[in-house]
């Protein structure tokens, strides 16, 4: 993660997301470099597209011109980009983040995190989905002394901005009252079984990196995935749809090579997988441009050019009226 010349990845990741540089050293980074130690290629690439939230989005292949259309195809309502992800209130987005938040919570209990210490970390995952300020935590959660000390955590971790919470940026103050939670417990409970994890921090970053792209690949499964009922996946259904706009084109509207196009693509239309479906679509498109740039250059070569050649005429000094 650190580099040995110019500024550290952490302070350019950091920047890059928009968290208050002055805050940078709020965050646990010995546990989230552990956190990412830990992990063989595979998953450390992976974890490397979450955190440096390179997935690809329908607005991220809007702009590499891959794709149709940046609309989520989940709600056709909004643009997707990553924070569309997490925030796109469609049933199906909504199960999904369902899904992962119950994931994470109970990998939280299996690890004997307390009670606070889960609902604070579950309403900082809400507040991004449903993209609203968190509540400060509950009066009821313990003696004096733990309250004092969760609200410590929390307004920590809320001098970081909230929606970076769910990639893993977690304030050090957690372990540290995770420990004193333990301790506590320990000590009313001699007998417990409930031991005092050093690794708990790096676990809670690492299922935090879960949480996200558990968030992530439901997503794109139920992008690409046929609807039983549809036979259809919404992603081919909204590449057919885009197609079958060129095709209701009239015929005198289109170029040659387009008709020949417009042709096949039609009769093959039905049996089409989506990889062909794309790369039809962006030629249905190119031909589309081509055409309509012939044309324009037709009526430039057809009548265009003569108020230009009529202003630079040569005219005789009589016709000016001498
Ligand atoms: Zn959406």
């Amino acid at each position: 993660m650190l580099q040995r010349h110019g500024p550290t990845m952490e302070n350019r990741l950091f920047t890059k997301l928009g968290a208050p540089a002055k805050y940078h050293h709020i965050i646990d980074w010995e546990h989230f470099k552990i956190a990412l130690k830990k992990q063989n290629p595979v998953q450390r690439a992976r974890t490397t597209k979450t955190i440096h939230q390179l997935w690809p989005t329908a607005s991220v292949m809007e702009d590499r011109q891959e794709g149709r259309t940046n609309i989520c195809l989940r709600c056709h309502q909004k643009s997707e980009t990553i924070a569309h992800v997490y925030q796109c209130q469609s049933r199906m987005a909504k199960s999904a983040f369902r899904t992962a938040l119950n994931q994470f919570r109970k990998k939280l209990q299996k690890m004997h995190t307390s009670g606070p210490i889960i609902q604070i970390f579950t309403e900082f995952l809400l507040v991004h989905h449903q993209n609203r300020t968190p509540k400060a935590p509950a009066h009821n959660i313990g003696n004096k002394k733990s309250i004092q000390y969760v609200r410590m955590a929390f307004e920590h971790q809320m001098l970081l901005r909230v929606n970076i919470f769910h990639l893993g940026y977690i304030s050090f103050k957690w372990g540290h009252l995770h420990k004193m939670f333990l301790d506590n417990h320990k000590k009313l409970d001699p007998e417990s079984n409930k031991f005092n994890d050093p690794q708990w921090s790096t676990k809670v970053i690492q299922a935090l990196w879960h949480f996200s792209q558990s968030v992530w690949s439901q997503r794109s499964s139920q992008i690409h995935k046929k609807d039983p009922e549809l036979e259809e996946s919404l992603f081919s259904g909204e590449l057919r749809s885009s197609i079958q706009s060129y095709l209701r084109l009239p015929r005198d509207t289109l170029s040659r090579n387009e008709k020949a196009l417009h042709l096949n693509v039609s009769k093959h239309l039905k049996k089409a997988f989506p990889t062909t479906l794309a790369r039809w679509l962006k030629l249905l498109a190119e031909e589309r441009e081509l055409t309509i740039r012939s044309k324009r250059n037709d009526r430039i070569a057809s009548g265009g050019l003569q108020p230009l050649t009529k202003f630079f005429r040569w005219r005789a000094p009589s016709e000016k009226g001498n």
